[in-house]
């Protein structure tokens, strides 16, 4: 058997749909050939991230029932004779191979749409973070880890909890009152967040390094903010590292903190 016909064979041979002797020589083409053996272990590890990653439902008693009255009827027409090389399948088999195609296709179809943008993808996950973040933050009866409007207390508990410690912001005579510095989980990494008081508002800095996702677009650096969801979001480069603000703040006056921050040392 040559590759070409063992890369027909693979999945239905994965599949346990070919005949015993057909199997045989996949598998024994499979075990002497190390591209089959690469496209047969993909397909394992396809099989074994989708049961990991997909949700299970047991499907309800009344479903059930209905799939054992309808498999019990009598066909409708005369049985058409199987293919000789493959058995015919029962209907669920027949269902769950469309899902597993359904399912392999979206895996394509998710990576083909992040491959030529995945710059813009995950500058919105990342906003998306940033976001979901402030407001987990809000709703909790503590926003702060480190309760402290004294900058010297607050920047040294970094040490050791984040990958870079955020810098010494002073943003008091601009009417930015410190209230402390939590660690949060954005872009995938854990960040250092400086919560500020502005008003009646709460004020989020996250300091994320200069690599992080969204540095390679100009997402957040405009003069005006970018909205998501009601807030108003701000990206500045500060002594070489990114900092972003997400704050329920108007546009203007988070504009106003843009300027502040990028004349930051
Ligand atoms: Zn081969």
């Amino acid at each position: 058997m040559d590759c070409r016909t063992a890369a027909t064979l693979l999945q239905p041979c994965f599949d346990g749909e070919l005949d015993e002797g057909t199997a045989a020589t996949v598998r024994a083409h499979v075990a002497g050939c190390a591209d089959c053996s690469r496209e047969m272990a993909a397909l394992q590890a396809l099989r074994e991230g989708m049961k990991r990653a997909l949700p299970r439902y047991a499907a309800p008693q009344s479903l059930r029932d209905r799939i054992h009255a309808s498999a019990a009827e009598p066909a409708a027409a005369p049985a058409v004779p199987a293919p000789a090389k493959r058995r015919s399948l029962p209907r669920w088999v027949a269902m769950a191979a469309s899902l597993l195609l359904v399912a392999s296709l979206s895996v394509g179809v998710t990576r083909s749409l992040m491959g030529p943008n995945v710059g813009a993808t995950s500058t919105e996950l990342l906003l998306h973070d940033l976001v979901s973040s402030h407001l987990r933050a809000l709703a909790a009866t503590n926003s702060v880890d480190v309760p402290s409007s004294d900058r010297h207390t607050v920047r040294p508990w970094f040490a050791g909890r984040v990958e870079v410690s955020p810098p010494a912001l002073d943003l008091s005579s601009q009417g930015f009152e410190l209230l402390g510095g939590r660690v949060d989980y954005v872009g995938g990494r854990r960040v250092a967040v400086l919560v500020y008081k502005h008003g009646q508002h709460v004020v989020d800095l996250y300091v994320l390094p200069d690599d992080a996702t969204g540095a390679a677009t100009n997402a957040g650096e405009a003069s005006a903010p970018l909205m998501r969801q009601g807030l108003n979001l701000i990206r500045r480069r500060v002594g070489g590292l990114q900092v972003w603000a997400v704050s329920d703040l108007d546009p203007q006056e988070m504009a106003a903190l843009g300027e502040v921050l990028a004349r930051a040392p």
